[in-house]
């Protein structure tokens, strides 16, 4: 059933052309495609000038709005200075100045940046730096890796085989090494009388077990701190983190911290470790850390990893490269995002425009449809309760459809329907936010009764 596309729409010529990700491309048969033609603020506007509030700061990855005039300006002067150069024999200062400062922001405790393009190549890093690591101290034994139930880590095959979500992982089950899977710590488990930190107790005893039987062969254990995001906003308590830390401390065991999402204030601390008051061994940043910008990663590890690699032997050395590795632009835009927070205060108003949302929320909390209302710094999210299996099925894709008619850009995964705004809201925008959320989840619900 093909038309010839005019040459004017771009939608008809996208779904024909673009491979859109993380979409079964049929559902667009029904489910509208965003043409979006610019972005100002928090706000996408599409070429019809119809305005959508971005309350997922487009994948998470968006901080300070689109079209940031200090953002945008640092990026017009690099882009006139040095637009890329590779960072193998050569170097240059936006990488330079990059790793210091987020050295500095981990006490230097994490005193080198290895730089990479997406969340995923960063995972793939941590997993290699830390076996190399082992072998480099002739442990090669320890080959294996932990991660918890419903995490996320990305979606290359090697990120895979530490990724715990079916929806991603099944199809390409005969192509993964697996990864242990320990209980996850999802404060929504907890019993009656039961606190987050019980479940977070035996979350651990999980571990515990496992080390105990295991940790000659395990290299390092990956958890994505105080909120499992992907997994649908799965939060716990701190407790958890620096319990992990104790235990890998105690079984010689590596702890990577995935701070994809969960880094660059998201959680309320610009790290979510700092919550658990711990170091890991290893730390991912992506998505916000260049504001949303360009592609970055970053790997931060401690001196004593980086001084196993250090040696005459080139095979002793991390051979891992990427094309586009450190690249100035992109690390331009991550020093403007720092340069954000020192300059705006940016954790302290976050909190009190945090406290607002989370206010205005509220009410969602007595909804007989809404099951576990929860916050953790910026991120927000409830469950929708509904019984009509195809309902909660199509739940996530009519509720995105609602949502844009209500000038809200919203992808519920599954039933948890969740707000991640980009750091810039102001009143009015909390408000219409809140209550566009609340219209929208009514109209969706109310197609199930
Ligand atoms: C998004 C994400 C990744 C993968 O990052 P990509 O840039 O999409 O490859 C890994 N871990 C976590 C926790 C993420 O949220």
């Amino acid at each position: 059933m093909e038309h010839p596309a005019s040459p004017d729409d771009w939608i008809a010529r996208s779904l024909r052309a673009v491979w859109h990700p993380c979409t079964q491309m049929k559902h667009h048969e029904q489910l509208p495609l965003v043409p979006v033609s610019r972005g100002q603020g928090a706000w996408l506007y599409d070429r019809a000038n119809h305005r959508y509030l971005d309350a997922i700061s487009s994948w998470w990855v968006n901080l300070f709005g689109h079209a940031n005039p200090r953002i945008n300006a640092a990026l017009k002067d690099q882009l006139d200075t040095l637009e890329h150069a590779m960072l193998a024999g050569c170097t240059h200062e936006p990488a330079v100045e990059l790793a210091e400062r987020l050295s500095t922001l981990t006490s230097n405790t994490l005193g080198h940046a290895f730089f990479a393009s997406d969340g995923a190549s960063a995972v793939e890093i941590a997993l290699k730096m830390s076996f190399h690591f082992w072998r480099n101290q002739g442990f090669a034994d320890k080959q294996e890796f932990v991660c918890v139930a419903n995490s996320y880590h990305g979606e290359t095959i090697g990120a895979l085989g530490v990724t715990d979500v079916a929806l991603f992982k099944d199809a390409y089950d005969p192509l993964i090494r697996h990864a242990h899977v320990v209980a996850s710590p999802d404060a929504r488990q907890a019993g009656a009388n039961e606190t987050s930190a019980d479940v977070a107790r035996r979350a651990l005893d999980h571990v515990r077990s496992l080390f105990e039987a295991r940790a000659g062969r395990i290299a390092a254990l990956i958890v994505e701190p105080l909120v499992q995001c992907a997994a649908g906003m799965a939060m716990h308590d701190p407790s958890y983190i620096a319990g992990l830390r104790a235990l890998c401390d105690q079984y010689g065991i590596h702890l990577i911290a995935d701070e994809i999402a969960v880094g660059c204030g998201r959680t309320g601390t610009f790290f979510a470790c700092e919550q658990a008051g711990i170091w890991p061994d290893f730390l991912c940043l992506s998505k916000g850390i260049s504001g949303g910008y360009l592609p970055l990663s970053i790997v931060l590890s401690r001196d004593e990893i980086f001084a196993a690699f250090y040696h005459d032997d080139t095979t002793r050395g991390f051979l891992h490269s990427h094309s586009y590795t450190g690249n100035p632009l992109a690390c331009r835009a991550a020093l403007a995002t720092l340069d954000l927070f020192e300059s705006d205060n940016v954790l302290a108003v976050n909190a009190q425009k945090s406290a607002k949302l989370k206010a205005a929320l509220t009410p969602l909390a007595d909804h007989p449809h809404v099951r576990n209302l929860r916050q953790c710094g910026t991120i927000f999210a409830f469950d929708a309760l509904i019984d009509d299996p195809h309902m909660a099925r199509t739940f996530s894709r009519r509720f995105f459809e609602h949502g844009l008619q209500r000038e809200l850009l919203l992808r519920p995964i599954g039933t948890t329907v969740y707000l991640m705004p980009p750091y810039i809201l102001d009143d009015a925008e909390i408000a219409l936010l809140a209550t566009r959320t609340r219209e929208t989840f009514e109209v969706t619900l109310g197609e199930a009764r």
